[in-house]
């Protein structure tokens, strides 16, 4: 009996026992993706499903499988692999609520052991110009851990596919070579486990599990700007894994030549592999994207639509896909597609994006955040090199976004006299336009400011 056979004698008899609506919500998208000695694995759509299948049909499905194959011990559960291999139903999902299963995922997916979150992988990963060589070179190094490129460096504005990648990378690296030690850190993680251990005298422990990995991944790695004691720690793991041809895949938000407070040491090791940038989409990428998360989610939305978000929404994946669960929660509200005019309303929020106020203080918070200095240092008096240049870049920020007067600029930051703004205007102007780091820096703050008003 192939696989495909006993699963569907499992959901043949399921049917039988369910409402034709809970059936389908419960058991579309299933598949036995493995059936090895007693150990059955099942790929489903989501982790919401997961769970239910996990708590409430275990027992049910494990007794038919038995009639079958007595032998079978256990019955495992895992989101994603092959899909849809129930024809699906458009109107079904209605009976999801969007909310329960971002939610449910969220616990269910990730494995404590490695951090890996199993729903993203290089399959549902849209390959665009945008994020060719990151793409590949992130592929390559699953199939030669610490052969290839090493360190990866991969780097990118926010919600443009950096941790998609990362976790891809991850979860393929294992599926490839299942006895290999992967771990997944966000920089933050990393940084509370060092103070922890630094705390309860346990670094030794830590370095040592550490040691042992032949693939470590730290996302948004710019967060251990300004922190000596993690730089410190993360060099000498660093340079341990490294030394034994162990793979380290790191990203950040820019490149590492532009990230402030980053000791020298570390600056020139991640330099020394593979760097990838990650940009942003062009409209086909777009519009590839929203079909693959339609896809995902088992979920129509008419062409005239996807097109519409996809040209109009353009600098964050994310965005791109909350405007997709937005139709998708209105056609479960009403039981009905939106037509084109609906599908404007609801993306109204979206659209308004660069028409957005934004204050004084939103940008001096957004500039001092992201240089790692504190607001008080861009008003200060200092000199110094690692204010100098964030005060400039804040002065062009408030004339350009708010369109504020020289003369109130200067006051505003620390009673400075309009000249000074002025020459600042025009000097980081002139970088804007002829310098691709200052350019990206820029992109980056407005980012950070913007999403701070939503
Ligand atoms: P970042 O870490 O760069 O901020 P994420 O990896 O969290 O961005 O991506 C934000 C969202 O966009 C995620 O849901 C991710 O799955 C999706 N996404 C980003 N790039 C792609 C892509 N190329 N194909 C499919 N989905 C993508
Ligand atoms: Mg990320």
């Amino acid at each position: 009996m192939t696989n495909e056979e006993l699963w569907k004698t499992v959901l043949t008899e399921m049917e039988l026992s369910l409402s034709r609506a809970n059936f389908t919500t419960w058991f579309k998208g299933t598949a036995i993706l493995a059936n090895n000695s007693g150990a059955i694995l099942v790929s489903v759509p989501n982790g919401f499903v997961k769970e239910w299948l996990e708590n409430k049909f275990n027992r049910q499905i494990l007794n038919i499988v038995r009639t079958l194959h007595p032998d079978v011990r256990d019955i495992k559960y895992a989101v994603g692999g092959l899909r849809m291999s129930i024809p699906t139903q458009k109107k079904d999902f209605a009976q999801f609520m969007p909310e329960r299963t971002t939610e449910a995922r969220q616990d269910t997916d990730i494995d404590k052991g490695t951090n890996l979150n199993r729903r993203y992988s290089f399959n549902s990963f849209v390959v665009g110009s945008n994020n060719e060589l990151a793409h590949a070179a992130s592929l390559a190094v699953t199939k030669n851990l610490g052969r290839v490129y090493n360190p990866l460096f991969l780097y990118g504005g926010v919600g443009l596919g950096k941790t998609h990648l990362l976790q891809a990378t991850g979860n393929q690296a294992l599926l490839e070579a299942p006895d290999k030690k992967v771990l997944y850190m966000s920089s933050e993680r990393l940084t509370a486990e060092i103070i922890e251990s630094i705390k309860n005298k346990t670094i030794e422990e830590m370095k040592q599990k550490y040691a042992k990995l032949d693939l470590l991944i730290i996302d948004d790695i710019q967060f251990i700007a300004g922190k000596e004691r993690t730089q410190d720690i993360f060099f000498g793991t660093f340079n341990e894994l490294y030394g034994k041809n162990k793979q380290i895949i790191l990203s950040s938000d820019r490149p590492p030549s532009a990230i402030p407070a980053l000791e020298e040491r570390l600056r020139s090791r991640f330099e020394g592999g593979m760097i990838a940038d990650i940009g942003i989409p062009d409209y086909e990428t777009r519009l590839a994207i929203l079909n693959t998360k339609c896809k995902e989610k088992s979920f129509e939305v008419d062409p005239n639509s996807l097109a519409y978000i996809a040209s109009n929404i353009q600098k964050n994946i994310r965005e791109l896909e909350g405007a997709l669960n937005r139709i998708i929660a209105f056609s479960q509200i009403y039981n009905k597609t939106p037509d084109f005019k609906e599908v404007k309303k609801l993306l109204a929020a979206y659209l308004n994006t660069p028409y957005r106020k934004t204050t004084h203080q939103a940008i001096l918070k957004s500039v001092a955040d992201f240089y790692n200095i504190t607001q008080n240092d861009l008003l200060k008096r200092s000199r110094k090199k690692e204010v100098v240049r964030p005060r400039q870049i804040a002065m062009y920020l408030l004339r350009e976004e708010t369109k504020s007067s020289f003369p109130e600029i200067g006051a505003k930051l620390g009673g400075r006299d309009h000249s000074t703004v002025i020459h600042a205007y025009e000097k980081i102007k002139k970088e804007e336009d002829g310098d691709e780091t200052t350019k990206q820096e820029i992109t980056l703050i407005k980012e950070r400011l913007y999403q701070a008003f939503e």
